[in-house]
């Protein structure tokens, strides 16, 4: 599990666990503390830092990163209020270049839908794309229904990833959405793996943990990385959280596991 890879379309392999984001910065937590966790998260091999430009945060992102970009696999968003037209989408990617202090990003999606549109957003992307200012592009919290959408836009279908909350207490997209992006090499970016942090307290995830000498955290990462074209981002926001987060790429679920978790 260690080596649990995921697979972009261009041929790009990331460690199929990265790091999120939100909050960081600015919350009360030491932004000291939150720079360190992430940096020990690429030291660990954990690639891929997932910010947003409504994150506010991408400041201190561009900070945690300094010096070790090439190790990095570094995600931003547009806000939907931005992804109105062409223009507005390219203004919004260079001011997180700048903030990020680098001149591309590895993938850049369109956050959520809101009043964005589709055409706009993908000429936009293929735009940056040309430019070199981003690697690839995608979505984030798209349904099968918007995907097609996307799909029928042309160079829609070049779409690289779509980032979904996805833990072992919100599943649905797993019936329809991943298959929909496994089939298609969308990677498929599971926000939220451990609940907002819910999952902790989690009784069958306690148990289960038990099993493996692991916390719930670290069996709710697991759950998440079970498959294959899983992309799991969770945020943590201390060295500790982070080292133990990494642990769960060793964790193998068993067939008993499994079935107490569905239940
Ligand atoms: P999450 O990763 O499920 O949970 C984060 C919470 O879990 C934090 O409170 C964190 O606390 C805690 N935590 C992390 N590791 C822990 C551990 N080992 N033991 C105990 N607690 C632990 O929730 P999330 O932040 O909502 O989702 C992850 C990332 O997905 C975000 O940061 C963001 O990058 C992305 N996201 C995207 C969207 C979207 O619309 N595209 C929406 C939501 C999230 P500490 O900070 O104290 O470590």
């Amino acid at each position: 599990m260690e080596n649990h890879r995921v697979y972009f379309r261009n041929g790009q392999e990331v460690l199929a666990l990265g790091q999120g984001t939100y909050r960081m910065g600015n919350s009360s937590a030491d932004k000291s503390e939150e720079i360190k966790a992430l940096r020990t998260g690429i030291e660990l091999g954990m690639q891929v830092i997932d910010t947003a430009e409504n994150y506010d945060n991408e400041e201190l992102v561009g900070e945690a990163i300094r010096g070790l970009r090439d190790r990095v696999f570094l995600v931003s968003k547009v806000q939907p209020s931005h992804a109105v037209r062409q223009g507005t989408i390219i203004t919004s990617c260079e001011r997180s270049l700048r903030k990020l202090h680098t001149d591309f990003l590895d993938l850049y999606l369109l956050h959520w839908e809101g009043r964005s549109s589709f055409e706009e957003t993908v000429s936009a992307m293929l735009k940056l794309q040309q430019d070199g200012k981003i690697k690839m592009w995608g979505v984030s919290n798209m349904d099968v229904h918007k995907m097609e959408r996307f799909y029928v836009i042309p160079g829609g279908n070049t779409c690289a990833a779509n980032q979904v909350a996805y833990n072992i207490e919100t599943r649905g997209t797993e019936f329809d959405l991943l298959p929909w992006c496994t089939q298609r090499k969308v990677v498929f970016m599971a926000y939220s793996p451990i609940g907002e942090g819910d999952l902790i307290r989690n009784r069958t995830l306690m148990e289960i943990g038990k099993r493996h000498n692991a916390t719930a955290a670290q069996i709710a990462l697991a759950w998440s990385l079970r498959l294959p074209n899983i992309l799991s981002i969770p945020k943590a926001g201390s060295v500790r959280h982070v080292e133990e987060n990494f642990k769960s790429l060793s964790i193998l679920l068993t067939n008993e596991d499994i079935r107490d978790l569905n239940s």
